[in-house]
């Protein structure tokens, strides 16, 4: 400990890392799960599976749901059940994680990409109506980080071209546009599940619908496409193994009682944050907004977009040195190398969505961190700016 080095790695040690998600399984989860080990329900059948689809789409709104194994898996299956295949351009946002983006391609449909609003880091919905071609079949919303797409323009559009609409509303367990929630608002609608989510059971993912057809499209490419009543072993079309575990939608009921709290909890840390580090606003930051005249923002994650890059590397480091666990925003889909490889995208530039991916990340805010911890992150954001 007296040897200088030593002893800096003995003060590192010290500070206790803020991880950047946190989640809290503290209802009724290990009871449930218990059920299913006592009962052994643990694989893709299961009472549970059929009760968390009900009380689901029972809380969002919708008639029908079926889960399945991620968020991912969901748009795989809602961009094949509605229908999108060879040839069909489906608009959506540069400025997105890449699962929408690979279930298109994926379906050998185009994506056409469209730049994000500065202000809510949402597609831009002013720009979608120049993107329509003849050969555009749909338009993929993406609600990101907490406020939601302004869908009124989105459906409107929609009606006028005729063009389906998928909602990913991975991230918004719970908020609502203009008081309707939001996993209501597409053709197709679909929820993750993933362990950073509001509600989650590790992995899983759940697509909603009001059509009975559609859902039972949906259940049928969830398992490997099975004929319904036909021979087994004898199929007709590529499906997918995208079921979801009788232990998995478990902890959903259990996380599902629990929704409001939850919220409430991701709430207050977005508060918090505004309240304690509205300071950098002056140093040329850009905080979440806090409202729209149609939402509320939920603060799924809080992010934060620096002046320049270079400022944000350097909060970046600080922030990994003091153990504070932070995020990049995404990466935007016309900047992928996947896609480049593919002659996608060629010379697009979206400059609003490139600033947010170079400037943007986020600090932590699981529900499962605790008070002390959210004022760890911002009493060091504060000393880095002194
Ligand atoms: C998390 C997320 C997904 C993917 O969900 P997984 O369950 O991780 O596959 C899709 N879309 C958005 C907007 C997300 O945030």
């Amino acid at each position: 400990m007296r040897i200088h080095g030593e002893y800096v790695i003995y003060c590192k040690n010290m500070i206790k890392e803020v991880p950047v998600n946190s989640f809290s399984l503290n209802g009724n989860e290990k009871e449930y799960l218990q059920e299913c080990i006592d009962t052994g329900w643990i694989s893709g059948e299961g009472p549970f599976i059929d009760k968390f689809e009900k009380t689901f789409s029972q809380y969002i709104g919708r008639s029908h749901g079926v889960a399945v194994s991620n968020g991912s898996a969901a748009l795989d299956v809602a961009i094949v059940a509605a229908g999108i295949g060879k040839g069909d351009e489906v608009i959506m946002p540069t400025f997105t994680i890449i699962s929408p983006a690979l279930s298109v391609v994926r379906a050998g449909a185009i994506p056409v990409l469209v730049d994000s609003d500065p202000v809510t880091w949402n597609m831009d919905v002013s720009q979608v109506e120049r993107k329509i071609t003849p050969k555009t079949k749909a338009i993929v919303i993406v609600h990101i980080y907490g406020l939601p797409v302004e869908v009124d323009e989105v459906l409107t559009l929609a009606k006028k071209y005729n063009l389906k609409v998928i909602e990913d509303a991975a991230e918004m367990h719970g908020q609502t546009f203009r008081g309707k929630k939001c996993g209501t608002f597409g053709d197709i609608s679909i929820f993750s599940f993933y362990a950073n989510k509001v509600i989650n059971t590790g992995e899983g993912g759940m697509i909603l619908c009001d059509d009975i057809s559609l859902a039972n499209r949906c259940k049928k490419l969830r398992n490997l496409a099975f004929e319904p009543g036909g021979p087994r072993f004898v199929h007709y079309e590529m499906g997918y193994n995208y079921r979801m575990t009788n232990m998995q939608a478990a902890l959903g009921l259990a996380q599902l009682e629990q929704i409001e709290m939850l919220l409430n909890k991701k709430s207050a840390i977005g508060k918090y944050y505004h309240e304690h580090l509205k300071f950098l606003i002056n140093r040329g930051y850009q905080l979440p907004l806090q409202s729209t005249d149609y939402a509320e923002n939920i603060y799924w994650v809080f992010g934060l977009v620096a002046p320049d890059e270079k400022e944000k590397n350097k909060i970046i480091e600080y922030l990994k040195t003091r153990k504070i666990g932070n995020r990049p925003f995404f990466w935007c889909m016309h900047e992928q190398p996947v896609f480049k490889e593919m002659d996608l995208f060629k010379d697009e530039r979206y400059p609003v969505a490139e600033k947010l991916a170079r400037n943007g990340f986020y600090i932590p805010s699981g529900v499962g961190l605790t008070q002390e911890e959210l004022e760890t992150v911002s009493k060091t954001i504060c000393e880095f700016y002194g």
